[in-house]
């Protein structure tokens, strides 16, 4: 099978063939139909701290996928071949704390698709079953690929009560604006994304965000102290992972506000804790990935209900082998997602 693998320890990636993977008896061989790269995945070809720190090679990498089931291993009962699927990325051992009480998503000695085991830029993949999200027939391999990310901005926004409120979002990337459109449609007064990219900003906006600003040309927090005449934001949420960002994100925030922390920065961050949480009485979320299958089923229940389409967030779409144009376009940081049809 062709696939894409990191073989090497330094920029770039392998475009080649392998055989296709034997699975084991609680696992599918799955024909991977889409693809999207994420964050990680730029960390990987990048080969940057954050990848040599965490990943043996070779790997087959890519995790944001759907798929269809091609075969079953014998222990799976409620999989059958022919049936569509999307990847749950976080693999959880099934026995833990967490695993025993229903937060297998932060299961103690969880696995990441695509980056501790392989993955899926490939056309066949071992999706283990205890991963696998079967997908409604009315939702396509393109935009089941992207469930994954959109589940991370609905479980942001699970954490807080948008309806009614004033929300804004620091990071116009794809989850950011997954995170912009469920306020939106969870009834927020208005939702303002921050971004320094213009084409970011633009497909927030085209998205349904009310107000975006641009951070690097307007001074967002008085910006913020104009639009809600000195109230502040009811929600923030964090999505950039830039560490200058986290101190005025909470000056946005009001007393007794909620601010959702999602974007990974990298080290630890000097946050001013005494005035933006403890005078403030701010209510502080940590968020990472979905909440096994909660986010899910609210995640399509909300394509289904026809008032969130995500479609355009997918702005680029390349064939496999054409994955140098595609990293190329992914580190821009302009982009909405980009997804490889396989
Ligand atoms: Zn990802
Ligand atoms: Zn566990």
């Amino acid at each position: 099978m062709k696939a894409l693998i990191k073989d090497q320890p330094a920029r770039g990636a392998t475009y080649t063939d392998l055989p296709i993977p034997k699975i084991g008896e609680k696992d599918l061989l799955v024909r991977v139909k889409a693809a999207a790269i994420c964050g990680t995945d730029i960390h990987i070809y990048q080969w940057n701290e954050y990848a040599a720190s965490r990943i043996k090679l070779p790997l087959l990498f890519g995790h944001e996928y759907a798929a269809e089931v091609v075969d079953v291993g014998k222990n799976v009962t409620h999989l059958k071949t022919g049936d569509r699927v999307a990847a749950e990325t976080h693999v959880p051992c099934g026995h833990c704390y967490q695993c025993t009480t229903g937060l297998q998503h932060i299961c103690k000695d969880m696995k990441i698709l695509g980056v501790h085991m392989d993955g899926a830029f490939s056309e066949y993949a071992v999706l283990p079953a205890v991963c696998a999200w079967k997908l409604d027939l009315s939702i396509s391999y393109e935009i089941g690929a992207t469930m994954e990310p959109f589940g991370i901005g609905v479980h942001a926004l699970s954490k807080t009560k948008p309806a009614g409120k004033k929300v804004i979002v620091f990071g116009c990337g794809p989850i950011g604006i997954y995170a912009q459109m469920v306020a939106k449609v969870s009834g927020a007064e208005y939702v303002i994304g921050v971004d320094v990219t213009p084409e970011r900003l633009e497909l927030a906006k085209k998205m349904g965000t009310d107000i975006v600003l641009n951070s690097k040309e307007v001074d967002v927090i008085s910006e913020v102290e104009k639009i809600t005449k000195g109230l502040g934001m009811d929600i923030v949420v964090e999505l950039t992972g830039n560490r200058g960002v986290l101190n005025d994100a909470s000056k946005t925030l009001r007393r007794g506000g909620d601010i959702v922390l999602v974007g990974l920065f990298s080290g630890p961050v000097e946050w001013d804790v005494v005035n933006h949480v403890i005078y403030k009485e701010a209510n502080v979320y940590g968020v990472t990935g979905r909440i096994m299958w909660d986010t899910w089923w609210t995640a399509q229940s909300l394509l289904l209900s026809g008032k969130v389409d995500v479609g355009p967030v997918i702005t680029h779409r390349f064939e496999l082998k054409d994955y140098e144009k595609a990293f190329q376009l992914a580190q821009s940081a302009s982009t909405g997602k980009i997804v490889f049809e396989i």
